[in-house]
């Protein structure tokens, strides 16, 4: 087919155009400038989409702290070796108060497969049965404080020189309770200090005395005195 000069002429005219637009723009500075404002537009997006569940797992291991702390109370005050269910771990916390440093010589799995079986029977169906990333994160970190805090508790009682350079950074860093804060719930009447994930919740809990108002409404209504109680007779 043969092309009119007319056409010709308009074709070079429209790539003269184009090339003038072209350099209008710088090509590689563009590309640049695009992807990083893509990368970061990306980011952002990802950061709001896991926001919500990071914030939740933070929850969950803050929660777990204070969890271990109730418990720890309750069995250090109430109930003995012949207690239904809880009868084990009461005997076991007290000769713990005598005998501190054995925990530091068992191994991790003694440490923690009594409370792996209450946490698969506890958080293993909620695991099954949803969905909602935000409560999967929460239920997440919580049942892993709760699970490891026999283990974070028996670092606190080890010499930092024995103990992994992580979890001395972790101690100092108030992730992991720490010797100095646990040391103090082994005084005489082993009554302040109870949480044993983060340690957190501890000053809070002892500042406001928690737990000295829980033991009044027990004896309140029940009449059983708390053994910390018994242990200043
Ligand atoms: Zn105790
Ligand atoms: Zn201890």
């Amino acid at each position: 087919m043969d092309i009119q000069p007319s056409t010709t002429r308009a074709i070079r005219a429209q790539d003269k155009t184009t090339n003038e637009h072209k350099s209008d723009y710088p090509t590689s500075k563009s590309i640049w400038v695009h992807q990083a404002c893509n990368t970061k537009a990306i980011l952002f997006y990802f950061s709001l989409i896991c926001q919500k569940p990071i914030l939740a797992g933070l929850a969950g291991y803050i929660f777990s702290d204070l969890i271990t702390g109730v418990y720890h109370w309750s069995i250090d005050n109430y109930g003995d070796a012949k207690t239904p269910i809880f009868g084990s771990q009461i005997e076991g916390f007290q000769g713990h108060h005598e005998k501190p440093w054995i925990i530091t010589r068992k191994h991790i799995a003694t440490n923690l497969y009594e409370l792996s079986q209450i946490i698969t029977l506890i958080f293993l169906p909620i695991n099954l049965i949803c969905n909602n990333p935000i409560l999967l994160a929460f239920v997440g970190s919580l049942s892993t404080g709760v699970l490891f805090c026999q283990q974070f508790h028996a670092w606190s009682h080890t010499t930092n020189n024995k103990l992994p350079t992580i979890v001395v950074a972790l101690q100092d860093l108030g992730v992991l309770v720490s010797r100095s804060q646990h040391a103090a719930h082994h005084h005489a009447l082993f009554n302040s200090n109870y949480c044993i994930v983060s340690g957190i919740w501890n000053n809070f809990l002892d500042e406001i005395r928690v737990f000295e108002a829980f033991e009044k409404v027990i004896f309140f209504w029940f009449g059983v005195k708390p053994r910390s109680w018994n242990e200043l007779t």
